[in-house]
């Protein structure tokens, strides 16, 4: 096959070396598998390599200190909510956080969503009681449906094509604000918005990669990451995003040590490319402190010009007196606080945040005008984890550029 957009799929001898994926979705035995996975090497990109270059340009201004980084959205996105009301919702407060960032710190912003793809979640537990049942956890609209039902948890490769035509549907419109917004400002740097997701889903992700001229380069998202379950520096995940010329991110928990991550950079920045890699990192309050001036140090000396982000959300959840997950925004604050801290006093840029972050006025975390856990009920519809409602990210945002 020839054409602008070639699908070089799944080279079987390419992954043979390597350990098999962890996380991945149990369909392989349904009827409609290979046909799945067929449709999606035979369709188009859903982003094109000039987007992916632009965004590259951004985040090497990103790394080289220039410019912060705002990458905002759900912890899972349905695919119930991909229409035009939903979206704008969305990006009205991607913009309205980035803007809020760009007046404190003056600078501009780079804008990132959660957003056009993020429809698969690597989980801790396999299997969740309800009500004394177990099931198969939830793991995303691309694999199964969070419906409590034994049949909903089914895993189904047919979700992979709706969520391809979903994330297609999403990308138009941010390319269409992109458009919108590029007549109006008039910046140096391309704001946004970029599409991103944990590229998690291997028979997605593996069928998406596509090949124009000499640049080989994932279909699926603009920044694909790999998730603190999937980044050891041998696995599938990491192969899979260091052969692809878009601009990816990591996260980086507790668990990681010097060694893995030395060798992580090295896979996904051999060259030593400012804002090639981003560095997503979700401690955790407890341990930020200690653990996060010997991460940098590790980097820096492995001459990795990556763009730092605070997580402060991952590494702080917490399960309440009532059995639902949700996180303080005190302990949000506090980490991305010693975050900016310690990336400062060691000379490095601390690029910014990547926030779990609702539309809505959700109740899921703690803080603000969400003041006591009776309140968490009142409006928690988060597919997966709690996210923060605009006021409190809001206040996270404000804590971050006064200092405090
Ligand atoms: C997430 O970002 O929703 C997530 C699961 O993160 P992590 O891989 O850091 O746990
Ligand atoms: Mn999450």
């Amino acid at each position: 096959m020839t054409g602008p957009s070639m699908p070089i799929g799944l080279d079987s001898r390419r992954w043979q070396a390597q350990p098999s994926p962890v996380q991945q979705p149990q369909w392989q035995q349904h009827r409609d598998y290979q046909s799945c996975c067929a449709v999606l090497a035979s369709s188009p990109a859903l982003v094109t390599v000039r987007e992916i270059g632009e965004l590259r340009s951004g985040l090497a201004a990103v790394a080289a200190g220039d410019a912060q980084l705002l990458q905002a959205g759900d912890c899972a996105e349905s695919f119930l909510e991909i229409g035009q009301e939903h979206i704008n919702a969305k990006l009205a407060v991607l913009h309205h956080l980035a803007d809020q960032l760009a007046a404190g710190t003056g600078q501009e912003v780079l804008r990132v969503g959660r957003l056009g793809g993020q429809f698969a979640k690597p989980r801790t537990a396999a299997v969740e009681h309800v009500a004394g049942i177990p099931l198969s956890v939830f793991r995303g609209h691309m694999v199964n449906s969070q419906e409590p039902s034994p049949d909903a948890r089914v895993h189904d490769p047919r979700r992979m094509i709706t969520a391809y035509a979903a994330s297609a549907e999403v990308l138009h419109q941010l390319r269409a604000d992109r458009a919108a917004r590029a007549t109006h400002a008039g910046s140096g740097l391309s704001a946004g918005p970029w599409s991103s997701h944990d590229a998690l889903v291997i028979d997605y992700e593996a069928n998406l990669v596509r090949s124009e001229r000499d640049t080989v380069f994932l279909g699926s998202t603009h920044l694909p990451w790999i998730g603190d379950r999937t980044r050891q520096p041998h696995a599938f995940h990491v192969q899979l995003l260091s052969a692809v010329a878009n601009p990816v991110a990591c996260k980086i928990g507790p668990s990681i040590t010097t060694d893995d991550l030395s060798a992580l950079c090295a896979r996904l920045d051999p060259d030593r490319i400012p804002g090639r890699l981003t560095l997503i990192v979700r401690l955790g309050k407890k341990v930020i402190a200690e653990r996060l001036p010997a991460i940098v140090a590790t980097v820096r000396s492995g001459g990795h010009p990556v763009v730092w982000l605070t997580d402060p959300m991952h590494g702080n959840t917490l399960r309440s007196g009532n059995g639902m997950k949700t996180r303080l925004l005190a302990d949000i604050i506090d980490e991305a606080g010693e975050f900016r801290r310690i990336l400062h006093r060691s000379g490095a840029h601390p690029g910014g945040l990547h926030l779990e972050v609702a539309a809505a006025d959700v109740t899921e975390c703690l803080g603000g005008m969400v003041r006591d856990i009776d309140q968490l009920p009142m409006r928690y519809t988060t597919l997966c984890d709690p996210r923060l409602n605009p006021d409190q990210a809001a206040q996270l945002l404000q804590s971050w550029y006064l200092g405090i």
